[in-house]
């Protein structure tokens, strides 16, 4: 089965001290996972190391970065490698948010040179698309994110795509309220992983997790995750409530 992945991405929320207690208020509740279910904490740079050692002994608890840069090392100050993450044993790391995409200008070509330094490393990209509201109401979506998959991932190979999430979110669900509805993700799941087994084969599409983000909560988890094609979620805002997160880490299949 695939993987189903309850992501939490804290983005620049929160001090050390409030993500120390947020991560203990939720292993506290000891939500035993099953071996096809991960849970992963996207935290801010500072907060890795010690995240890291908090979910050390969860099975299937792991961090990520919610960044890395596109180089490997060198004079570019503020930023950070994926050498660096690998050597504080981080396992996972979300590239191409939009919200990095729109403020930080990433491209697909960037995108596409991060995930090789993730994938040399064994880091698991967590690789997020999605159209904005105007590309949603011209109804181009469909081919906009094909766009983003094939300039950032297909010059993999297959056994290197099926070590990477995707994250499917809607820009205009983002952070709004408004979330996709059940019918709406899993068409475009269904077609992301269609778009994906033209490229790598049916068997590596199938084994692929696609995630929704956009406004996932305790009350629509349930019924967005139980979509075929839907696996898990990548959330920003609830994710940052304990109860919430706990919800919709047991909405996972
Ligand atoms: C996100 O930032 O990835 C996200 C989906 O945010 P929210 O859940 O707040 O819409």
């Amino acid at each position: 089965m695939r993987k189903q992945i309850a992501a939490a991405n804290w983005k620049m929320n929160g001090t050390y001290q409030q993500g120390e207690k947020l991560l203990n208020d939720i292993l506290k509740e000891e939500i035993v996972l099953a071996a096809h279910q991960q849970v992963v904490f996207a935290a801010p740079f500072p907060f890795l190391i010690m995240a890291n050692s908090e979910v050390a002994d969860e099975p299937n608890y792991f961090i990520a970065a919610q960044n890395c840069y596109n180089k490997k090392s060198g004079a570019y100050t503020g930023e950070v490698s994926v050498d660096m993450l690998e050597s504080i044993n981080i396992k996972f790391c979300v590239i191409g948010h939009s919200e990095r995409r729109e403020y930080f200008n990433e491209s697909n070509a960037v995108l596409a040179e991060k995930i090789n330094l993730l994938l040399e490393k064994n880091i698991t990209p967590i690789f997020c698309c999605g159209e904005s509201l105007n590309i949603r109401e011209a109804n181009t979506q469909n081919t906009y994110v094909a766009t983003q998959l094939q300039e950032s991932l297909f010059h993999l190979t297959a056994a290197q795509m099926s070590k990477v999430v995707i994250a499917y979110e809607p820009i205009w669900a983002i952070g709004t309220g408004k979330t996709a509805s059940s019918a709406q993700a899993q068409e475009m799941h269904a077609h992301l992983r269609s778009v994906l087994a033209n490229q790598f084969g049916k068997d590596v599409a199938n084994e692929i997790s696609i995630l929704y983000g956009g406004s996932v909560k305790a009350a629509n988890a349930v019924e967005i995750f139980s979509q075929p094609d839907v696996d898990g979620g990548l959330v920003g805002g609830a994710s940052l409530i304990a109860e919430e997160f706990v919800a919709i880490i047991k909405a996972l299949k």
